[in-house]
């Protein structure tokens, strides 16, 4: 899974309005929406598997009669989607919390809920260290959080964690999702991992892989592209090993199939994925890839360190020349690849010989574009209690390094790109201009464009300039 950034998601649009489902698992109700006219506020850490569930909640809550709220100050509900990625991130959620108890004190009808993985990983903390904290509930119980919401109004504070032994059997599916753009969408395809990276905090808080059904996961791609989605993004921390843990009449459905029949859905023109793992990634996918037109050519495989050494440490599976054959396997079996990584820099026991041996990776693959991290050690890791932790000034200085090789490749390869016909899909209007439109290739290259279209309107440009993170294109 790439490493988590951390955002901030206020979601502002209407979502479908479908009646509610409540009560316990396995027994539904209808009830009628219970917060008419109320408005909430959504301020979301982490990754995009985070970003997504809190679609799900603004489409759950708005499916409850709320509305978004224009600020955190005017909101009758805030909710809280927590990452505990960073190492500070349970310090920064504890001062968050602090600074909303007097707000709570100022308005006692404001409600507050807690969800995501620190909710999952501090599980009753939370409520002991700040009891005015309304709801809190854990990374598989999402699709709850209005149902606590109505526990904690006519009972009280509330803690719902999902825990190994209470596992639910299933991902749901078919619950309002409330999107940030019309014509883009993510597809939640498995969540939890079985992988067991020592500097990765998500199987602990995540849990075991468990995979949607095909028919669910396909059914939801028709409804989004009846709803004019044009792009979708399958979501898993490990895509590759989709369908392992599901048994269709004595058939484990492939991650390859699924891509392929995702494709056949009509007006879905774009899909992508993320993220695979490289030790799973097979030739199945990259046919797929390559035979299925809908899917762009494109990945995303992270490498995290080019070292033999801090790999196995990294228990990522796989060695540098491995990684670099299944690099070569793909880009000759899907033309035209597009590529991007993720490297750790300066984890526990990293020589300057394994840094070395990452830069040398790095020169062989030459990525379009890489994300690079300074380690810092998550509690609850295997990683945070490795020895051998690198000096900071160490990491600051290969993290300098590797920096500025990727982005003089990063340059060269956009520099390849100028003279290229290209066929864009427009995502809004610059932020820096708005008389320039912020479009996207198949490759997954932003390109800028003079002029102004509904997004989601597919363009055909030539490349015209190269800049550092972004192409300059006119339209053909
Ligand atoms: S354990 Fe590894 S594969 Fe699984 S989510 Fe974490 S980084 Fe990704």
């Amino acid at each position: 899974m790439s490493e988590a950034t951390m955002s901030e998601v206020a979601v502002s649009e209407v979502a479908m309005s479908e009646p509610i489902m409540v009560g316990m698992p396995g027994i539904k109700e209808v009830r009628p929406p219970r917060r008419e006219g109320q408005s909430y506020f959504i301020r979301t850490f982490g990754c995009q598997m985070n970003e997504h569930d809190s679609e799900r909640i603004a489409g759950l809550l708005e499916s409850d009669g709320m509305v978004c709220a224009d600020s955190v100050d005017t909101a009758d509900l805030i909710v809280l989607n927590t990452c505990t990625i960073r190492e500070n991130a349970d310090v920064k959620l504890y001062g968050y919390l602090g600074s909303l108890k007097r707000a709570k004190t100022e308005r006692p009808t404001l409600r507050i809920a807690v969800g995501g993985c620190s909710a999952q990983k501090e599980r009753d903390l939370i409520q002991e260290r700040a009891g005015w904290v309304d709801v809190v509930f854990g990374t598989h119980n999402v699709h709850r959080v209005v149902d606590l919401l109505d526990h904690a109004e006519d009972w009280g504070p509330v803690t719902e964690i999902w825990d190994e032994a209470n596992a639910v059997a299933d991902i749901p599916s078919g619950l309002p999702v409330h999107r940030e753009t019309e014509h883009s969408a993510w597809v939640t395809i498995t969540i939890g991992c079985n992988n067991s990276c020592t500097f990765c905090i998500v199987p602990i808080v995540r849990g075991a892989e468990l995979s949607r059904r095909p028919g669910d996961v396909i059914r939801e791609i028709e409804g989004l592209a009846r709803a004019g989605v044009k792009e979708i993004t399958l979501l898993g921390q490990n895509v590759n090993s989709y369908g392992r843990d599901l048994d269709l009449n004595g058939h484990k459905p492939l991650f390859a199939e699924l891509l392929r029949r995702a494709g056949d859905v009509a007006g879905i023109e774009r899909i992508r994925f993320t993220s695979p793992h490289p030790k799973d990634f097979r030739e199945d996918v990259a046919y797929a890839m390559a035979e299925t037109p809908a899917v762009c050519e494109q990945i995303h495989f992270p490498l995290q360190s080019g070292s033999d050494r801090i790999l196995a440490r990294m228990h990522r599976g796989y060695t540098a020349e491995r990684f670099l054959a299944k690099l070569k396997m793909m880009r000759t079996i899907v033309p035209d690849l597009a590529s991007s990584t993720d490297v750790i820099v300066g984890f526990p026991g990293e020589t300057e010989a394994d840094f070395e041996g990452t830069l040398d990776v790095m020169r062989q693959a030459r990525f379009d574009n890489a994300y690079m991290f300074q380690f810092s050690p998550r509690p609850g890791t295997p990683a945070a209690e490795m020895d051998g932790h690198v000096d900071p000034d160490v990491i600051q200085q290969r993290f300098n390094r590797l920096t500025t090789l990727q982005n003089a490749i990063t340059m060269e390869l956009n520099q390849a790109q100028v003279g290229r016909e290209v066929n864009v899909m427009v995502e809004g209007p610059s932020k820096k201009d708005a008389s320039v439109a912020t479009t996207r290739t198949r490759g997954n290259r932003i390109v800028h464009i003079e002029g102004s279209w509904q997004p989601g309107t597919f363009l055909d440009v030539r490349v015209v300039r190269a800049a550092a993170h972004h192409l300059g294109g006119v339209l053909l």
